[in-house]
């Protein structure tokens, strides 16, 4: 990544701000792993907008830097900045995959649908090293639990393995966020991602696998920008955002889905690429309309 002057918002937390006298300069932002000592991985919400109710995050911040992040002011709680500090300082919870185990071998566990992530992409850069996503997803798959993964990351091709196996013994989706069809739009605004260009051959080399994957499509006012791109034609169905129809009937049913207008909360602010793709259901599928069309 490149280096950059550190550049943060105020803390609303913190009662000071950092000044610099004329001819000074901030300092580069430099990357940072910083261990989360947390005891508990499984995180609860109880949103009726949201399609899930548990999600795991194995990272705190985002190396992606999108300038929309929602998740930005949460770094202001770990003392750090919403700006540069988010994208450089990441916060990594290494015992990730044996809290999972933890929280699964409880007896009040139902063996419900957990997200990965919902907050921060599970698959930004420092996960090639120290694969903490990986790790949570074996435990997934040896306790045969559902399993849905939102990224914008070409990483998630190294783990085309464990998506097979999950899809086969447990449940498993995955979403490609995807807020822009343009190179350049998408350099602006998401500096440090995979352009959609790469975006759009990892779905394709995803579907061609056999994995169930969709597209997260949000925000929605800055996916509107450009005009969106047909992506490899699939047999209807075959999307995570659609189930697999059983007779034509269910399949016109299934692609009538896919060209609904956007749900509300899609629509209404800009929603980080990080949020459900069950909200966006309607604008995934606007992009991917043509790989839903009934045969
Ligand atoms: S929107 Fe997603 S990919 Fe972008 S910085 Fe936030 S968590 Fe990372």
């Amino acid at each position: 990544m490149k280096s950059r002057p550190t550049v943060n918002p105020p803390n609303r937390f913190h009662d000071q701000v950092v000044a610099y006298d004329d001819g000074e300069a901030p300092p580069a932002s430099q990357i940072a792993i910083i261990d989360d000592h947390t005891r508990s991985i499984l995180a609860h919400n109880d949103s009726p907008d949201l399609g899930f109710r548990w999600s795991v995050n194995p990272y705190r911040g985002c190396q992606h830097a999108c300038a929309y992040c929602y998740a930005r002011p949460t770094h202001e709680y770990l003392d750090l900045g919403a700006g540069t500090d988010f994208d450089t300082k990441i916060v990594v919870k290494r015992n990730a995959a044996a809290l999972l185990r933890e929280a699964f071998d409880k007896p009040s566990w139902q063996g419900e649908l957990v997200m990965f992530s919902g907050v921060t992409d599970c698959y930004q850069p420092v996960e090639r090293e120290l694969e903490l996503t990986r790790r949570c997803l074996e435990v997934c798959l040896e306790y045969r639990n559902p399993v849905s993964v939102i990224s914008k990351s070409a990483l998630v091709e190294r783990d085309i393995d464990l998506f097979l196996a999950l899809t086969e013994q447990a449940r498993f989706g995955i979403s490609v966020s995807l807020a822009f069809s343009d190179n350049a739009s998408a350099r602006a605004i998401e500096p440090w991602a995979p352009s959609p260009d790469r975006r759009f051959k990892l779905i394709e080399t995803l579907a061609a696998a056999g994995v169930p994957v969709g597209v997260m499509c949000a925000p929605w006012s800055a996916c509107s920008s450009a005009p969106p791109r047909p992506v490899p034609a699939r047999p209807a169905g075959s999307c995570s955002a659609c189930p697999a129809p059983s007779s034509r009937s269910s399949r016109t049913a299934s692609a009538a889905r896919c060209r609904s207008p956007p749900t509300r909360s899609s629509t209404a602010s800009a929603r980080p690429a990080a949020a459900t793709s069950s909200t966006t259901r309607g604008s995934a599928c606007a992009v991917a309309a043509k790989a839903c069309t009934p045969r």
